[in-house]
């Protein structure tokens, strides 16, 4: 069965999986959605036999099926090797009953590796299945965890180039700190004066203008996105939730056909818009479990069918979830409305012109298979304590708000369901926050002796990615406007 590709507002063209992964957006500014959702036709028993590299390959030759088996077989053996700290790549850590699926082993200790260290691969891959002699130019809006993970995938892969924006004042010291110290002589750094949603709009807004996009191809180059929009990150996400079931499976916690909840720490809602997929695809998962911060746009949208992103700002020690437009949503709403593209485009520019939408009750009926809650920040604090002092294990902020939703679910609806939680940051990336919660007297600690005393504590290695940037020179210092931000790239392309 061939899958391909068309866009959620119906006026793009509909393409094969490798365009898709080419283009990023479709040019009607809407995001591509598979024509159809494959199902997971092999036995979950032969599964649970299976590396994760086997099962990436089940999951995403399902999706991508204008990839030879070869071509793709590369690209995976390519993406999860030695870059991750362990051979399970996504390994299950149970803790107080629940199951904690580590997606932090990667090159950069947070699951944007997941996707970002075979994107470049399938992008390169694409170029060359489709004759594209152009450079490709990865433009990426970043909260702070892509940033990094992009650049490590992306730098000195010939034939791409990779610009970075992200927001100077909301990013952690350490997720800052290792992104201006990025060696490559293709990647690119910039600090904007504004927030996420500032940067992610002005990107946007670029891949959208056709005059910027003539002006690139004459001098060689064309836009690409390694956010989490595009159709080559989503489709990798899918695979470790399968890949979690067919564990847990192999272990004999669930029997091969029961349901499993999954709860997922959400931002732009590509990671839980996967564990949909998933379940599409026929995984048995019965809740999707949607935990936001204190930028609780989506849990508000779940309760009450407005979406509604007039609102402030706010900044919490979870600042890859610092976010108010969810771009993945728009797949979600797509399949809401029944594959109505008119209908979704009207809604999303409802949000662009207006700031909110409102859905109907038909397409909140669909909302059935999520429950959506939230931490405040002295939550999120007590759930990294809570886990910490009931077993031992030191997750990260991003990590425990998920934790805490979870917790609320449970006193809300008494559903003991077995349980996965996506762990999306190692607690290293994150060690002021953390330290905070599980220790006395860090005050006056910089980020490297916290690290070290974090590592006493959990008794878990420093890991390599921050090791490596102790004494790692800065190599990018520029900070701009968000409408600046056009001009910059034509300046780093060298376009007058
Ligand atoms: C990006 C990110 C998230 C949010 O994931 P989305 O796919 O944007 O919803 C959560 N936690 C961490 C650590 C992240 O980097």
């Amino acid at each position: 069965m061939q899958v391909l590709y068309k866009s959620t507002r119906g006026k793009g063209e509909t393409v094969t999986a490798s365009m898709a992964i080419l283009k990023g957006l479709s040019e009607d500014g809407g995001l591509f959605v598979p024509t159809e959702i494959p199902k997971l036709d092999v036995p979950v028993e032969k599964l649970a036999q299976m590396t994760y590299q086997e099962t990436a390959y089940e999951v995403m030759s399902r999706f991508l099926t204008d990839f030879t088996e070869d071509e793709l077989k590369n690209c995976i053996a390519n993406a999860y090797d030695e870059k991750f700290d362990t051979k399970e790549i996504a390994p299950l850590h149970e803790a107080d009953g629940e199951y904690f699926l580590e997606l932090f082993h990667g090159a950069t200790i947070a699951f944007k590796d997941m996707a970002l260290s075979i994107l470049p691969h399938l992008m390169t891959t694409a170029a060359r299945k489709n004759q594209v002699s152009n450079d490709i130019v990865i433009l990426t809006a970043t909260s702070g965890d892509t940033g990094k993970a992009a650049l490590a995938g992306f730098a000195d892969v010939p034939g791409t180039k990779i610009i970075v924006f992200y927001p100077k004042h909301g990013v952690s010291p350490i997720q800052e700190k290792q992104m201006v110290t990025q060696k490559g002589d293709n990647t690119y750094v910039v600090g904007i004066t504004g927030n996420f949603d500032d940067a992610q709009t002005a990107v946007k807004k670029m891949f959208n203008d056709r005059e910027l996009s003539a002006e690139l191809n004459e001098a060689g180059f064309q836009f690409s996105s390694a956010n989490s929009i595009n159709i080559g990150r989503l489709v990798p996400q899918i695979v470790y939730y399968v890949y979690a079931y067919s564990r847990l499976v192999g272990n004999g916690t669930v029997k091969a056909g029961e349901k499993i909840n999954v709860v997922v720490p959400t931002g732009n809602f590509g990671n839980i818009l996967a564990a949909y997929y998933a379940k599409q695809m026929g995984l048995p998962i019965n809740k999707l479990i949607c935990a936001s911060n204190e930028n609780k746009v989506l849990f508000d949208f779940f309760r009450t069918g407005t979406y509604d992103r007039k609102r402030d700002f706010i900044l919490t020690t979870s600042p890859s979830m610092d976010i108010l437009i969810s771009s993945n949503l728009e797949r979600l709403i797509y399949r809401l409305t029944g594959e109505d593209a008119q209908k979704c485009a009207e809604l999303m520019q409802a949000l662009s012109d207006g700031g909110e939408y409102t859905i109907t009750e038909d397409m909140k009926k669909g909302l059935a298979d999520f429950y959506g809650n939230y931490c405040s920040e002295e939550e999120t604090k007590e759930a990294i304590h809570a886990t910490y002092k009931s077993s031992d294990y030191v997750i990260d902020p991003h990590t425990a708000v998920a934790a805490g939703v979870y917790k609320k679910y449970l006193a809300d609806t008494d559903d003991h369901t077995p349980t996965v939680i996506a762990s999306t940051a190692s607690p290293y990336k994150f060690t002021r926050s953390v330290m905070d919660a599980v220790a006395e007297n860090t005050e006056d600690m910089d980020d490297f002796a916290l690290a070290d005393r974090l590592s006493e504590i959990s008794g878990v290695k420093v890991p390599k990615a921050v090791e490596e940037i102790r004494t790692a020179p800065v190599l990018h210092d520029t900070v701009v406007d968000a409408p600046d931000m056009p001009d910059t790239v034509k300046k780093i392309l060298g376009i007058k």
